[in-house]
């Protein structure tokens, strides 16, 4: 999702209530203009995702380019998704945010649950990894499983569980609100030193042109966060949401878009104003995050 024009015909952000939200970023929506801003619990920085190269930002340069601090897009010549090629791939293994931080010793992981039909297509080569998961993966970090859903560990795209059970076919997948997914969220952040959760369905709706779904998208977002907000405490740890491009915030074109994402910084002040010094596009986040976890002497 990116900053999109302040329309409620457009976009959703601009229209659909997000009270938890709005409450954090006192009262302001993610619309174009309004970043960069800062409230009492949260700075909001635009990114931009274009890098310098022509055309739309696409899911596979945009993605490595969060997890890697390199400009992707640059290195490939183009925008390129959705699944890496064989040159961004070669990147993202080379080096990225998760091989950094398991080399220093810290602990991450990706809390995203996979399928078992997901694994069986990655074994069998019928999938290929996207971005995200390749980096935890070559970083050694085995992403989460049905049964890591089933005991509270990971989580589903939905956060509510409803799609894994009418659509995958886990009819014992645990029923959640957003509320207490985002409680729960909170809860496993807490054991690792940086935990990731990659939410994809908001760039399905906007190329869907799904009014509908991205009002839905919203309001479990917005629940997910105000959950999340109960139990997370602000000295301790930053929340960041962001984005590797713009989509579902202009649903008057099913493509991609060329504007700034937002980074959303939740958290105690100190951390947040160390956090964005200089942070001006999608190669910027992977170096804001790893100053705060140094090598251990
Ligand atoms: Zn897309």
């Amino acid at each position: 999702m990116g900053l999109g024009d302040d329309d409620v015909e457009s976009n959703p952000l601009a229209s659909v209530p997000m009270p938890n939200l709005q409450t954090i970023l006192g009262g302001r929506r993610l619309v174009k203009g309004e970043a960069p801003f800062e409230s009492e619990r949260a700075h909001v920085v635009a990114l931009d995702p274009n890098l310098g190269v022509e055309g739309l930002p696409q899911s596979a340069t945009g993605q490595a380019t969060l997890v890697t601090g390199k400009n992707v897009p640059q290195i490939v010549g183009e925008h390129y998704g959705p699944k890496p090629n064989k040159v961004v791939a070669a990147v993202i293994e080379e080096a990225n945010l998760f091989k950094t931080l398991i080399a220093r010793g810290y602990r991450a992981a990706l809390l995203n649950a996979y399928p078992a039909r997901y694994f069986e297509a990655i074994g069998s080569g019928r999938r290929l990894y996207s971005a995200i998961p390749l980096a935890l993966t070559s970083a050694g970090i085995p992403l989460k499983t049905a049964e890591d859903l089933n005991r509270g560990e990971a989580f589903s795209v939905d956060f509510t569980n409803q799609g894994w059970r009418d659509q995958l076919g886990y009819k014992d997948a645990p029923l959640r609100t957003p509320e207490e997914a985002g409680r729960r969220l909170g809860e496993v952040a807490d054991s690792y030193d940086l935990a990731f959760f990659e939410f994809w369905i908001s760039d399905y709706a906007g190329h869907h042109q799904d009014h509908d779904g991205a009002r839905r998208i919203l309001e479990t977002l917005d629940g997910v966060l105000g959950g999340l907000l109960e139990i997370w405490d602000e000295e301790q740890g930053l929340i960041l949401i962001t984005s590797d491009h713009g989509n579902m915030e202009d649903l008057s074109t099913r493509r991609h878009t060329s504007n700034d994402v937002p980074a959303v910084v939740i958290g105690a002040r100190p951390l947040r104003e160390k956090f964005i010094a200089g942070l001006t596009n999608l190669s910027h986040v992977t170096p804001a995050i790893l100053q705060f976890y140094p090598e251990k002497g």
